[in-house]
């Protein structure tokens, strides 16, 4: 649950650096200078790298200078209720959704089981998460399903703009493109909530800021929304909040610590991204490096087992004696940090803590050490200390930078110490087929939920819920607890 002892900083608090929200004041007609976009992105990047989202986006359209909110744009069909980058990749996107379709069974099974019943008919969903072909998939899942969507991104980086033109072609509400500016950010959320005649009635979010914008700009529309099925760490935490100051105003899924994205998510996704993240920044070779990994919990473990089955020599550190005894009987060497540092060749932060990779160890790490982290946080690795003027920052290729101190010795620090796998590789579809089937089957249920099951709480989707993938409107449709 969402107790997680190491998540969040000592005040309670994701230490993710959050979106402000400028709130009542915001106002979309100012623009910011590019300057400003792009110092503001930044702020953006940090806030909303908890959940996966596919970090690549095969079209780089970076060319096309001109802001989507300054370009007019129709479908075929005439429909002009969208804002993307360019909708004359929408035939390219499509492929991109198809090849996605291959590889998430569970939601096409779902798509295809009931899409006759039509357990979403009259469902109006606001979604706010990675657009990826993965979201699109469930997107057209949910459409199938009878929902109507309108959706926009949680994160100003991940949208893959080919998708998001198939999506607007395929009549979706999309408003959302890679590299928007922090206002351009609310802006697409606003899009998405404040629409003459369409109110709507679910909502399907990722990181919690959609949720809270309603809260503070629209909190009426609550009268009308019959739940919240939230993805994130943060989102759920921030939902978990609300509930203790008792200001939730509907019942809520928390899809983050279902058991199906648990098991999956952190330990597998992990240990197929773990390479992929390093390979693309650094094209280092994994065979006869010697890597510590801070941190053996579902994450550590799937990281472990990736780079020991590619030869590498492993060290783990530890401070949960279990977790420690588990290392040991998986074949690992337990250290401390500090007997290892001077000799490592890379060291990865797993551990969900703050400040585990402290200036003494950076200080210590031999010349070309690899530094990153797997961990919620990006405060695992004290990148802020190696802020100083002694030391010479060099961004060498994206996401990679070269730290340099004045004896010459240089480390390589990774995406500046934020999540690896989801700022520089990709994320097995596979995995986000079965975080998608939960959200799904979460919005079935609380949108089919007779009055009163569910009170203004957050609730966890049943074990059997998620293995069986059974949904509401069967006879005995299981209690959420
Ligand atoms: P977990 O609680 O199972 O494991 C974390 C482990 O780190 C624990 O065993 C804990 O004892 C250990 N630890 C804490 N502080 C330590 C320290 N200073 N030194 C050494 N070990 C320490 O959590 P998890 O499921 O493995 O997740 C770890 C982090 O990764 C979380 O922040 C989680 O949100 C994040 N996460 C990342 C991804 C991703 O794709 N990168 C996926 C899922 C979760």
């Amino acid at each position: 649950m969402l107790s997680k002892k190491n998540d969040y900083d000592s005040g309670g608090e994701p230490s993710r650096k959050k979106i402000q929200f400028a709130d009542q004041k915001q106002e979309f007609n100012k623009r910011p200078t590019k300057i400003g976009r792009r110092s503001l992105s930044r702020s953006i990047s940090q806030s909303s790298t908890d959940s996966y989202g596919s970090a690549a986006s095969y079209t780089d359209s970076s060319d096309d200078e001109t802001s989507p909110r300054d370009k007019q744009q129709k479908n075929s069909k005439g429909n002009g209720d969208f804002c993307i980058k360019n909708i004359k990749q929408a035939d390219f996107g499509r492929r991109e959704i198809e090849i996605a379709e291959q590889e998430m069974p569970a939601l096409m099974a779902l798509r295809k089981r009931a899409q006759g019943e039509k357990p979403l008919a009259g469902a109006k969903v606001v979604g706010c998460t990675h657009i990826t072909a993965q979201t699109a998939v469930l997107m057209e899942t949910l459409s199938a399903l009878g929902a109507q969507c309108r959706w926009a991104a949680c994160n100003i980086y991940s949208t893959q703009n080919e998708v998001a033109a198939a999506l607007a072609e395929g009549g979706f509400s999309v408003f959302a493109w890679k590299g928007e500016s922090e206002d351009d950010f609310w802006w697409c959320i606003d899009r998405c909530v404040n629409l003459e005649g369409w109110q709507p009635n679910m909502i399907l979010d990722d990181g919690g800021d959609l949720t809270h914008w309603i809260y503070k700009k629209y909190p009426n529309m609550f009268k009308k929304i019959k739940g919240i099925v939230e993805e994130s760490v943060t989102g759920v935490h921030r939902l978990y909040q609300l509930s203790k100051a008792g200001k939730l105003c509907v019942p809520a899924m928390n899809v983050n610590d279902s058991v199906t994205k648990q098991k999956f998510d952190n330990l597998y996704c992990c240990r197929e991204s773990i390479l992929d993240g390093l390979k693309r920044t650094t094209d280092v070779m994994f065979g006869g490096k010697q890597v510590v990994v801070c941190g053996y919990g579902e994450v550590g473990k799937g990281c472990c087992a990736a780079l020991k089955a590619m030869g590498s020599i492993v060290y783990v550190t530890e401070i949960d004696p279990i977790c420690a005894l588990q290392a040991c009987m998986d074949g690992f060497r337990l250290v401390k940090l500090n007997e290892v540092i001077r000799q490592v060749d890379i060291v990865i932060t797993c551990t969900g803590n703050k400040n585990v990779v402290v200036r003494e160890f950076l200080d210590r790490m031999k010349n070309g050490c690899i530094v990153c982290n797997m961990g919620h946080s990006n405060t695992e690795i004290d990148v802020a200390s190696l802020r100083t003027p002694e030391l010479t920052w060099e961004r060498v290729r994206s996401q990679v930078d070269h730290v340099i101190w004045p004896d010459g010795k240089r480390i390589v620090l990774l995406a500046e110490g934020r999540l690896l796998n989801l700022s520089c590789s990709t994320v097995p579809t596979f995995v986000l087929s079965i975080t998608a089937t939960t959200q799904a089957l979460a919005l079935i249920e609380l949108y089919n939920a007779p009055e009163g099951r569910y009170k203004q709480d957050v609730y966890l989707l049943p074990k059997k819920m998620g293995k069986t993938g059974s949904i509401a409107g069967s006879p005995h449709p299981p209690r959420m607890e």
